[in-house]
């Protein structure tokens, strides 16, 4: 299993267990993962950590705007 930091096409940031990245991939095809916060299944693979992949408009993110860690907790 691996953990994604995903950000729906609202910008709101969450993230999702998946099998691998190809599960990630076959799930978001298929419509199958949705914004916890607006049901938004258009999501894409957030920035997790900085050492991984290539900076994309990351600092225009926009902080403070309540979009905060949730505590998640779902099953
Ligand atoms: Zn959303």
């Amino acid at each position: 299993m691996i953990l994604f930091a995903l950000r729906c096409a609202r910008g709101h940031e969450f993230e999702g267990w998946f099998r691998d990245g190809d599960g990630f991939e076959a799930q978001r095809k298929a419509g199958d993962i949705a914004c916890p916060q607006c049901g938004e299944t258009k999501v894409e693979k957030a920035v997790m950590a900085p050492r991984l992949g290539k900076p994309r408009g990351v600092g225009r993110l926009a902080v403070g705007l309540g979009v905060t860690d949730d505590p998640g907790g779902d099953a």
